[in-house]
């Protein structure tokens, strides 16, 4: 048997099974209680950041090479940066009970009996390519983290 245990994780891994915690009162999650969540208007803002994102990158691909590569690499201060970070926001899933946030506005929830593994976490994954929404939310990151956690490969 292989457990491991981080301080401040979001789940424990036993013999490739994840229990997860909710990260509002940080208590283990129960199958029927809780998963994660996915907001709309979540996915609404992170819509509004990729369509800002790409007419920036049109922008800069507009402009004579020399000053393409400046407008690229040149910082010309935090208010710039922090547009050009709110540009990268991506919709985070959220994973609780559901007795723990308001359960409006919610666009998808996956619950926590159902993403225990690595290989369920990948049909997941296979299943949200099919939407159109998969590239504007925290998902990839999710998937990557925990799965490594599952299969013991996580540093
Ligand atoms: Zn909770």
């Amino acid at each position: 048997m292989t457990e491991q245990t981080t301080t401040g994780a979001l789940a424990t891994a036993t013999d490739g099974v994840l229990t997860w915690r909710c990260t509002v009162c940080g208590s283990t999650i129960d199958a029927g209680a809780g998963g994660f969540i996915l907001k709309h208007g979540d996915v609404e803002r992170a819509r509004a950041a990729a369509r800002a994102r790409h007419i920036e990158d049109a922008r800069i691909d507009a402009l004579p090479p020399a000053e393409r590569i400046e407008a690229r690499i040149y910082t010309p201060g935090a208010a710039v940066n922090a547009v050009r970070s709110r540009m990268y926001y991506r919709a985070p899933w959220k994973l609780l009970h559901f007795g723990c946030a308001s359960d409006d506005d919610v666009i998808y929830d996956v619950e926590v009996q159902r993403a225990r593994t690595a290989a369920e976490l990948l049909d997941w994954t296979a299943h949200f390519d099919e939407k159109g929404w998969l590239s504007l939310t925290s998902w990839a990151e999710t998937v990557l983290r925990h799965a490594h956690r599952a299969l013991g490969t996580d540093a």
